[in-house]
């Protein structure tokens, strides 16, 4: 049977670990010993690194971790220095045994990022967070909006793994903001309360689902078929696009 681990390096990153029996895969480890600890302490055997997109707290790791275990990486063409497999939109990975990732292209926080999509398991990365989105790097803002928009389109029963732990910040920015769309701050403030407590225990607040997205993140909530059902009106007569926009560019500088 598959599972997940965590581990949580620097300052807020996690590296998520699937595991099938004794064998492994890791996706962006940016820290090798923490890795190779983790390893021994639970008797894994490494069998491949798949990178999400090319930033530093995501794969300065990978290079250490690939010549100590020699195993193949798999990486966005962002990361090809590094890749022995350069992925695109929908190739298929199948690593370990009953797991079959697809990747998904999900530019926006940077040009070529993946995300890697098991059902109903989704590694994004820097795509989506808890109550947010990534930031634009070296990409667009209408990149980042199809991109949530396509994440969107996934079942509501998606499980959705991103690497970093943002989800307080998020909730401080929707609640000084007043930003509720669907008129259910009282919800928002309630998750805040209790992820505050999941903090404080040192337990993350991820991995999250695209279900509890939809009704606290405000950059799911303006993607197109979600805005349409749910008839939300953005203030100031923007439209969905605009305000997903404006939104981003208020969190850039919360
Ligand atoms: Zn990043």
């Amino acid at each position: 049977m598959l599972k997940i681990k965590v581990i949580r390096t620097l300052i807020d990153n996690y590296i998520w670990l699937v595991i099938n029996g004794n064998k492994c895969l890791i996706i962006d480890p940016n820290n090798e010993p923490l890795v190779t600890k983790f390893l021994r302490l639970y008797k894994l055997h490494l069998v491949a690194i798949l990178i999400t997109h090319n930033h530093n707290d995501h794969t300065s790791g990978v290079k250490a971790l690939k010549n100590i275990y020699q195993v193949p990486v798999y990486g966005p063409k962002e990361t090809n220095y590094i890749n022995n497999y350069t992925i695109e939109n929908n190739n298929v990975i199948s690593i370990l045994q009953q797991c079959k990732f697809t990747v998904l292209s999900l530019p926006g926080h940077t040009k070529y990022h993946v995300g890697y999509y098991h059902y109903p398991w989704l590694f994004c990365g820097d795509t989506l967070f808890s109550a947010g989105c990534g930031r634009i790097f070296n990409s667009s803002i209408t990149n980042m909006f199809n991109s949530l928009n396509k994440i969107n389109k996934l079942p509501s029963n998606t499980i959705i793994f991103p690497s970093h732990e943002y989800t307080i910040n998020n909730l401080d920015f929707i609640i000084a903001n007043n930003i509720a769309l669907l008129n259910n701050m009282f919800i928002v403030k309630h998750y805040r309360r209790i992820i505050k407590r999941m903090i404080l225990n040192k337990i993350p607040s991820l991995p999250t689902s695209l279900y509890l997205e939809r009704i606290i993140n405000p950059f799911i909530q303006c993607t197109n078929s979600f805005y349409e059902e749910n008839f939300i009106k953005f203030p100031n007569d923007m439209n969905n696009f605009s305000y997903f926009k404006f939104l981003r560019n208020k969190k850039d500088v919360f």
